[in-house]
């Protein structure tokens, strides 16, 4: 057992005030590059939920009492005091998450200011109409909050999933209880510090720490929470849309994947072999829209799989703090173990691992870029979602072969598709089974385009004015002309 003492230890936030929990529990955090302890992070309890429920739902009414375009520049100012302490934010989530520190202050700290930045311009924009329904009323809508929201987080992209959560609904004037993922909560933690010196009210921004089991569960079932917003695994997703079901709260769900990078012979396969390194490697594949299947026309199989594991052989994988690092560990043992087993599964059902495939070191928990070829569309590697550095190769012949395998697994996320030809693109994107398309590039996410799937991708979309959509209730008002 190390000794903890020394650690810093993390509150919860509820009602403006960094608290202890209730139970008095801290878990301790861990490095996952070196497996030493970095924090004390305090365990919620349900109590402690209970209470940060409390607290949302009495800071509704004061949150909405201040004018819109007021909430946006409080939300601005959040973002610029982000911008300001972009260096301490970028460093606390590379170590807590195990993230290149590069990609963070090119990715995740901008992303979710623009985040930020975008919903605080929705505040004084969330119009209602007038329906001219019939001549002797005056009918109108108007769209309020949902009220108090529950946002689930998991711990791949903690600040930059969370702020898609906690910037629409601020915006729409909700008010929240952050949980989240147990072993990534620094960053929001930070933001919540930050909300209050921005300006938030006490209660409008809530962070609970804590387990799933513990903390996320009380969330589902309290009849206080009027919606969840959850980023996860489809087996956590199943639950909370079924515990949501008691006082029939408002659900979205952004689950998993297996998505489709299509490389069709004509592609420009340049671009389009770095994009699928990128595409499956960025994160060490701890991203829910990897391109983990690499789908290749037979023609230049041979090729794109041996340029492929070539890219993989060049990722430096090592020290998430190094800038040269373009690769980090992966999240936790268990998310290791899980990488490893999946790999020798592989290997059994007969596909072949070009690169990579082991663990490097003994400290932290580092996994190899692997390329598996030989991958047949009905390998557990070609349909299960690894959320690790494993791209599985699969050829195919021809667009509707392609189209076959691409939407033959219970995902639907995201799908790329690589060729020269204008006319087969379009077919490919109306065709592809998947909430985005990319063609001749992959990867790319922005706030103001829909973010989401279907299947067991999940329901509902986040971004653009969707969000809006999620955390608010159109009214009706009927205004009798009649005297
Ligand atoms: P997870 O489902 O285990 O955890 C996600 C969050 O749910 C965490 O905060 C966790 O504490 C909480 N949770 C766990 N049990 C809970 C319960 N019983 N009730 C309520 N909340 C509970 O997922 P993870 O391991 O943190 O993340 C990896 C998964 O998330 C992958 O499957 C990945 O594809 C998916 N993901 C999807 C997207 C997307 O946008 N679609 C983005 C990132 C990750």
């Amino acid at each position: 057992m190390e000794n903890t003492a020394e650690l810093k230890r993390y509150e919860l936030l509820i009602n403006g005030e960094f608290v202890p929990p209730g139970g008095g529990e801290y878990s301790t955090n861990l490095d996952p590059a070196t497996e030493d302890p970095i924090a004390r992070v305090a365990q919620g309890t349900s109590a402690d939920v209970d209470r940060a429920v409390q607290a949302a739902r009495a800071a509704l009414k004061p949150w909405n009492a201040i004018r819109a375009a007021e909430r946006g520049r409080i939300l601005m100012k959040l973002a610029d005091l982000l911008r300001e302490n972009q260096d301490e934010l970028a460093a606390l989530e590379s170590l807590d998450a195990g993230k290149p520190i590069s990609g963070v202050q090119r990715q995740d700290v901008p992303a979710a200011i623009d985040t930020l930045t975008y919903y605080a311009g929705w505040c004084d924009k969330i119009n209602g109409q007038v329906v001219p329904a019939r001549p002797d009323a005056l009918t109108y809508t108007v769209r309020e909050p949902v009220g108090v929201v529950a946002a689930i987080v998991p711990w791949n992209f903690p600040l930059m999933i969370g702020m898609w959560k906690i910037a629409p609904a601020l915006a729409c004037g909700c008010t929240l209880i952050v949980k989240p993922a147990e072993i990534t909560p620094l960053s929001a933690l930070m933001v919540g510090r930050l909300a209050l010196e921005a300006g938030v009210p006490p209660g409008v921004l809530n962070i609970v720490t804590g387990k799933g089991s513990v903390v996320g569960d009380s969330l589902v079932a309290h009849p206080g929470v009027d919606k969840v917003t959850f980023t996860g695994s489809p087996s956590v997703g199943r639950g909370i849309l079924q515990g949501a079901a008691g006082n029939f709260k408002r659900v979205t769900l952004e689950l998993g994947g297996k998505s489709a990078n299509v490389i069709f012979a004509d592609a420009n396969l340049d671009s389009a072999v770095r994009a699928a390194a990128s595409g499956i490697f960025f994160n060490a594949g701890q991203v829910c829209s990897a391109g983990s299947r690499v789908l290749v026309q037979r023609a230049v199989y041979d090729e794109v799989v041996e340029r492929l594991a070539e890219r993989a052989r060049t990722i430096k994988l090592g020290d998430p703090s190094k800038r040269e690092t373009n690769m980090g560990p992966l999240i936790s043992a268990k998310q290791m173990k899980s990488v490893l087993d999946y790999v020798d599964i592989g290997k059994g059902e007969g596909a072949s691992v070009v690169t990579g495939g082991k663990r490097l070191g003994e400290r932290g928990y580092f996994v190899e870029p692997t390329v598996f070829a030989h991958v047949a569309h009905e390998m557990r590697i070609s349909q299960e979602e690894i959320f690790g550095p494993v791209a599985s190769v699969i050829p195919f012949d021809d667009e509707a072969d392609a189209l076959r395998i691409a939407n033959g697994t219970a995902y639907s996320l995201a799908a790329g598709v690589w060729s020269a030809d204008i006319g087969r693109v379009h077919r490919m994107a109306a065709e592809l089974k998947a909430g985005t398309v990319w063609v001749n590039t992959y990867g790319y996410t922005d706030v103001r385009l829909p973010w989401g799937g279907s299947g067991d991708s999940g329901f509902g979309r986040e971004h653009g004015d969707v969000a809006i959509e999620n955390f608010t209730e159109p009214k009706a008002v009927w205004v009798s002309l009649v005297p």
